[in-house]
């Protein structure tokens, strides 16, 4: 499958926009994607949920109310850059062979590149009216943008079915896990070093707890495409000085969850476990996403690339969050498939790529998805 040369200059020119995540500043990005739909015949409507933190809602003109539109969904930001040196400049596009780089190339702005073409290809053929492009900010920190487009679903109308085009190499997931994030803090009382029984120690409480929330069993069997969750403590800090008994210690926590688990049944196992001397505060969290491989729209996704890329696909699943987390519970559970062309192993990382024939095969499963949505 061959590229066009608008893949590449839209690809190139979204590259080039930094929206690393923080500060994201989407804005500039947004209204560069938006005055593309607008010349395209779509009604676009930004959000901002801060300054500069803007995400978009493109929907055609011609969009019938009542009947539902599939809804296709990509983020404007990227992750910082790391701290290795890039061989390729991070913001150039620099093309070597079937490759094109930058942050972002990947996760996921060739994504956004595929809903764009896709969306002006439709409305050139006037088959635009079932169909919303959403371009959100903020997705890397807890996917702000998408919760806030969230809390105004009533925008989006009708939605039967939600395409996340994050990283997948153009496989396509029925599933994620959600993420739960907790500080816990433990307390004690201070004391000179040279006399502990005489202090509480905060970095003990917290050291027992946290061999505690390592075998901490969730009473979940696990599900059997995403597994079982799982727990990571990923931060813990306390003490002032090291000649005194610390009266202050904190961890970070990160749990996976299941679709089912909620954050109150989670944050009760936690206390259980932990006793109610402890603050446990919630920092942010994503729900989990599944969708039942037998579903008639999923089946229709699955045939969709199997007539564009020859391969069959396979139910799977994949261990990271997407804005679906907050998008599909708002709009009534749609069926939901994370499907794009970057690479998912190059997501986040020194160097990130993506390979530019995946763009436009894509922008041809998309199209495939729609033409059926569209002949119901
Ligand atoms: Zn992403």
């Amino acid at each position: 499958m061959t590229s066009s040369p608008q893949d590449l200059f839209l690809l190139r020119h979204l590259i080039s926009f930094d929206t690393i995540n923080p500060p994201g500043n989407e804005e500039e990005c947004a209204s560069f994607i938006g005055e593309i739909l607008v010349d395209h015949g779509y009604e676009v409507k930004s959000l901002e949920f801060a300054p500069k933190r803007t995400s978009l809602v493109a929907i055609s003109k011609a969009r019938e109310s009542g009947k539902s539109a599939i809804c296709f969904c990509g983020h404007m930001d990227t992750v910082p850059l790391g701290n290795a040196p890039w061989q390729h400049g991070p913001f150039s596009g620099e093309i070597v062979g079937d490759k094109i780089y930058g942050r972002g190339a990947s996760d996921m702005k060739s994504g956004l590149v595929a809903m764009i073409i896709t969306a002006v290809r439709l409305a050139e053929m006037g088959l635009n009216e079932r169909v919303l492009m959403l371009f959100t900010a903020g997705e890397e920190t807890f996917c702000q943008g998408a919760r806030y487009v969230a809390e105004r679903h009533q925008l989006l109308g009708h939605i039967g079915g939600l395409i996340v085009c994050e990283p997948t190499s153009n496989r396509p997931v029925i599933g994620h896990k959600g993420a739960i994030h907790y500080k816990i803090t433990f307390r004690g009382k201070t004391a000179h070093a040279s006399m502990p029984h005489m202090g509480i120690n905060a970095i003990y409480k917290a050291s027992d707890a946290i061999q505690k929330l390592r075998n901490l069993d969730l009473g979940v069997s696990g599900h059997p495409l995403l597994g079982p969750p799982t727990i990571n403590v990923g931060t813990m800090s306390g003490g002032q000085n090291i000649n005194s008994v610390p009266d202050l210690a904190t961890i970070g926590v990160d749990i996976r969850t299941l679709p089912d688990q909620t954050e109150e049944k989670i944050r009760t196992a936690l206390q259980d476990l932990l006793g109610t001397d402890v603050d446990i505060e919630l920092l942010g969290q994503a729900r989990g996403i599944f969708t039942e491989p037998g579903d008639p729209w999923v089946k229709e996704v699955f045939r969709a690339v199997e007539d564009v890329t020859g391969a069959r696909p396979e139910p799977s699943t994949v261990p990271y969050f997407t804005d679906a987390s907050m998008l599909s519970p708002a709009l009534g559970s749609p069926p939901t498939v994370i499907l794009g062309p970057g690479e998912p192993e190059l997501a986040h990382k020194t160097d990130e790529y993506c390979y530019i024939h995946k763009i436009e095969e894509a922008a041809q499963i998309y199209l495939r998805i729609l033409e059926s949505w569209c002949l119901k």
